[in-house]
């Protein structure tokens, strides 16, 4: 099977019927560079720059950003880069950043909302990514976005300074795509709204879950509520796909829903235009996918979202779909 997969290393991803699908990795760090490449990624759709912050004695200065954006970017060439703003609070802490503690750390003080409140550090990190854009092709995300008015400030800022980049005589790119996360169930239920004033969405589903249905991600004692095939997932991942189309935009997926063998049969069949994962599934994703029908699979999303009840009678639905 391995030696099956790795003929697809060089191949773009397409399905039985012909349509392209971006299957793009998720990466830490510019290390994780040799690991896309050995697998085909054929973008990033997830490179997580909080790890930056938490590798480094103090804030990564300006130019130590600069230099790791730069690294990916030229690295990956005319292959894009989707670069997430940094996302620490919830699970992940930065020992000199010293926030109060909270009872609820994931409900808490994380990712944009320290960006907003923090306008130093978020517009150091900003012009890192401004610098960088010229190296290749760059999109920014901003994650943990619950409001428009979030989204509305930190792309204010955003532009500001490339605004000020400019006058600095610093060239900047004017092609950079700039899209949100929908991690947060308000984000998702209000897609069409946003989906007029960003360049494309990516579903993190390993937060939306939890949010969703209120069972923390790293309670061993609700991880049955955990549930990525509920049809009100899917139900919540269908409208935000729809709602991306309508405006001529793009949604793609960089939770670890994207690389679920069960779930991929599902996302294609709702139009996911972008799955990303970890560099180590996407052979056999590409696999997968090459085999499945898109008009098929359509049909399997609409019967596990209008039929189905549960997320075992979905889990059913795909086995005898894909048999
Ligand atoms: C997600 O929430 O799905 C996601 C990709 O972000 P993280 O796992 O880093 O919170
Ligand atoms: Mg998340």
């Amino acid at each position: 099977q391995k030696a099956e997969w790795n003929k697809l290393k060089n191949e773009k991803t397409y399905t039985a019927d012909g349509k392209h699908i971006e299957l793009a990795a998720n990466i830490g760090t510019p290390k994780d560079l040799v690991g896309v490449k050995e697998n085909g990624g054929e973008a990033i759709g997830l490179y997580r720059t909080e790890f930056l912050y938490m590798d480094s004695p103090d804030f990564p200065t300006e130019d130590a950003q600069f230099e790791a954006y730069k690294t990916i970017l030229e690295g990956m060439g005319d292959k894009a880069v989707v670069v997430r703003t940094m996302d620490i609070g919830g699970d992940k802490e930065l020992p000199y950043l010293t926030l109060p503690h909270e009872m609820n750390p994931f409900l808490g003080y994380r990712a944009i909302h320290i960006c907003l409140a923090e306008p130093d550090m978020f517009k150091t990190q900003l012009r890192a990514l401004l610098r960088a854009s010229v190296f290749g092709k760059l999109r920014i995300m901003f994650p943990m976005i619950a409001t428009l008015g979030e989204f509305r400030k930190a792309k204010a800022m955003l532009l500001e300074e490339k605004q000020n980049l400019k006058n600095e005589g610093i060239a900047v790119s004017d092609n950079i795509e700039v899209g949100i996360m929908i991690e947060i169930p308000a984000a998702a239920i209000l897609a069409d709204k946003f989906a007029k004033e960003v360049d494309f969405f990516s579903i993190g589903t390993n937060d939306l879950i939890q949010y969703t249905m209120a069972a923390d991600r790293m309670n061993e004692q609700v991880s049955y509520l955990y549930q990525p095939y509920n049809p009100s997932i899917l139900r919540l991942i269908k409208g935000v796909i729809d709602a991306s189309h309508k405006e001529g935009k793009w949604t793609g997926m960089c939770g670890e829903m994207a690389g679920d063998q069960t779930a991929v049969p599902l996302l294609m069949g709702l139009g996911l235009d972008e799955f990303s994962m970890s560099a180590s599934s996407i052979l056999k994703t590409r696999s997968l996918m090459k085999r499945l029908d898109s008009t098929k699979m359509a049909e399997l999303a609409d019967k596990a979202i209008n039929d189905c009840d549960t997320a075992e009678e979905v889990v059913s639905l795909v086995t005898e779909y894909t048999k």
